[in-house]
């Protein structure tokens, strides 16, 4: 069977104090806070979900805050970079923003186009790219507004343990084009407009170690329940190893490992965060599923209090 997906989901990582979290990618860098739950398989810590106004597939990005947790090693099996687009010409705006909360960056270019790089306080490497695909964001945050504010996903770097094995994967089980070669990187593009362009990095690269300031999964769209199931048999097909669904609360998730040993997930665009919180009202209440909802006041004494806030800086 034939099949595509749209690109990116979600990208989830590791990190280490949720507030410093939430102060970099919404205070910094503007975007929506749009869940705040639980990790569902660690209830006593917290999964927070960034995203565009509605959180909406392509966009969001997801951490595991663990405080006391190692450090981790960016290296190969895992992403190694998880890139951010921004409208065309709104790059500028972003170096001035970066200087302003003395941020360190670096300006590089692949396939002709200029990223600007730098890391979160964790260690997570990030890049922001302009592009005029995908619509322009409508949430401004801070002195961000909506000409500049990060439309979702550019894609990401994949940091292969058998880069021709990941390729595979990509294009015959994901459905991804490659588009081509430039120095160390492979390019390859999937149908959607967001989280759509992929990179591998070829020369290799020492055995990551999963932990604080590393990508703990990718997740790729599936548009619908049906579809989802298709994924799931045309994984099986593929002869990975894949697990059942599961119910996320926001979307259904299946995972498995692709041979150069990062974690894929496919997820499903419906039924998203709108779920148990209007759109206006997203990220503001601890929200659990309800097989949880019996703990609720263990787990809220547990977790320490944190918002979404601007910087004083950003005053
Ligand atoms: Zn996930």
């Amino acid at each position: 069977m034939d099949m595509h997906t749209d690109g990116i989901h979600h990208i989830t990582a590791i990190v280490g104090n949720p507030q410093e979290n939430i102060d970099f990618y919404a205070g910094i860098l503007g975007l929506r806070l749009v869940k705040k739950t639980v990790n569902f398989d660690d209830p006593g810590t917290y999964h927070l979900y960034f995203g565009d106004e509605g959180g909406k597939p392509g966009t969001i990005m997801t951490f595991f805050p663990w405080p006391d947790a190692y450090r981790g090693r960016i290296g190969s099996g895992q992403v190694g970079t998880t890139s951010f687009v921004v409208p065309e010409g709104a790059l500028p705006f972003w170096e001035e923003r970066l200087l302003h909360f003395q941020i360190e960056y670096k300006k590089t270019v692949r396939f002709q186009e200029e990223y600007l790089a730098f890391t979160d306080p964790h260690g997570l490497q990030l890049e922001i790219v302009a592009r005029s695909a995908g619509e322009d964001s409508t949430f401004a945050f801070g002195n961000i507004n909506t000409e500049h504010a990060i439309k979702g996903f550019g894609g990401a770097v994949l940091l292969s343990a058998a880069r021709h094995k990941t390729e595979r994967v990509l294009t015959e089980v994901m459905g991804l084009e490659k588009i081509g070669q430039d120095g160390d990187y492979l390019r390859f593009k999937a149908r959607g407009d967001l989280g759509d362009v992929m990179d591998i990095k070829l020369s290799p690269e020492p055995r990551g170690v999963s932990g604080v300031g590393t990508v703990h999964h990718i997740a790729w769209r599936a548009s619908s329940f049906e579809e989802h199931e298709m994924w799931q048999n045309h994984v099986k097909e593929h002869a990975f190893q894949v697990t059942e669904i599961i119910d996320r609360q926001y979307f259904n998730a299946i995972y498995f490992r692709e041979e150069g040993h990062i974690l894929f997930e496919i997820a499903t665009d419906p039924p998203g965060f709108t779920r148990d919180e209007t759109e206006e009202e997203l990220g503001k209440n601890l929200l659990l599923p309800p097989w949880l909802e019996p703990h609720r006041d263990q787990l809220e004494r547990q977790l320490q209090p944190i918002e979404a806030r601007i910087l004083e800086e950003d005053k």
